[in-house]
């Protein structure tokens, strides 16, 4: 670990982008400008994850005027996670910083993580220290989703922890052996384990464009991660079985003693009615909630590749006289 301490790493930096065109040149310049300040051998790679704007060219462009710029050219848009999954698959540094293409991850937090890889610590992640760009009932959610998430998990996915972070190569090692289709890079992360040690850091605003994550990606994400790392959703169907079935026991016993002891002879038409559309309801939504599981297990056997590369441009780390 000493030895990481005087050590000048190669550092690869991946940058998923998607409808970037308008930041990108802001974006680049300033990162590849923030990375020489750490090392000389540097490389950034811009995965283009299916853009309908300008962003290929914008990145060809940008390119051909950096040559530590690699540029990567998914088939179309393949989401976020798989993006970031393409450009770790290429990284050949000896770090690699995970960043968005729109400005929010301040660059001045990169000598920071890099101190912390000094220090040993194989993950440097970073934490939000608020969510205010969200609202009230997205962070209420998101509370929901960790909680139900982490519920005597084994891996605990640390909350609002980003995919802003620095990766040693071992453990970008470790996460190209996950082949799963449906990706949750911030539980992949958590499972891999290594050392790992947080920083906080102040999200900055957008450069330019819009958030891609709202309400409805944020729960489709959401969902991908709780069926992909956790089996309580399974374990409170089966709960609530049990519960639903001690209620029906009780009740048909206070049943049984009111005819018997109190000479009650209970009308039931509406209670029948009422109590077979409860259970009606219950069981569908369990066999609902197995039918997810069931469709990721059937996207999971197809094994398509999780990403396809349409091109590439830029030498990166592999011009670069220090690679191997
Ligand atoms: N992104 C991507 N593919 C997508 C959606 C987003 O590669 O399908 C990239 C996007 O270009 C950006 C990063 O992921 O670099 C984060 O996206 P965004 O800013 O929309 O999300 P937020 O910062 O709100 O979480
Ligand atoms: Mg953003």
């Amino acid at each position: 670990m000493n030895e990481r301490a005087q050590a000048v790493p190669r550092i690869s930096c991946v940058m998923p982008a998607f409808n970037e065109a308008a930041t990108l040149p802001r974006v680049v310049p300033q990162v590849l400008a923030a990375l020489a300040q750490l090392s000389p051998h540097v490389e950034l790679i811009v995965v283009n994850d299916g853009s309908r704007d300008a962003t290929a060219a914008v990145a060809a462009e940008l390119c051909a005027a950096h040559p530590q710029l690699v540029l990567i050219d998914l088939s179309r848009n393949f989401g976020k996670e798989a993006a970031l999954s393409a450009g770790l698959d290429s990284a050949r540094g000896d770090i690699v910083f995970l960043m968005d293409a729109d400005g929010q991850h301040p660059t001045a937090l990169l000598a920071e993580m890099l101190a912390g890889w000094r220090q040993g610590y194989d993950v440097v992640y970073t934490v939000r220290r608020t969510r205010s760009d969200q609202s009230a009932l997205q962070r209420r959610l998101t509370g929901v989703f960790y909680g139900l998430l982490n519920w005597h998990a084994r891996v605990k996915v640390p909350r609002n922890a980003g995919d802003f972070r620095l990766l040693d190569a071992r453990v970008v090692q470790a996460l190209r052996l996950m082949p799963e289709r449906h990706r949750f890079m911030k539980g992949l992360y958590a499972w891999v384990g290594f050392r790992s040690l947080a920083l906080d850091y102040e999200p900055l605003p957008r450069l330019a464009g819009e958030t891609r994550f709202g309400l409805v990606g944020a729960f489709s994400l959401g969902t991908t991660g709780l069926f992909a790392f956790s089996a309580t959703p399974l374990r409170l169907m089966g709960m609530t079985g049990v519960l639903l079935s001690l209620a029906a026991l009780l009740y048909g016993l206070w049943v049984v003693f009111e005819y018997a002891f109190l000479g009650i002879s209970v009308p039931g038409y509406a209670t029948i009615v009422a109590g077979m559309m409860l259970l009606a309801g219950v069981q569908l939504m369990a066999i609902g909630l197995l039918s997810e599981y069931v469709a990721r297990i059937y996207d999971e056997v197809k094994q398509r590749p999780l990403y396809l590369v349409a091109g590439r441009a830029g030498q990166g780390l592999a011009g670069d006289g220090a690679a191997p």
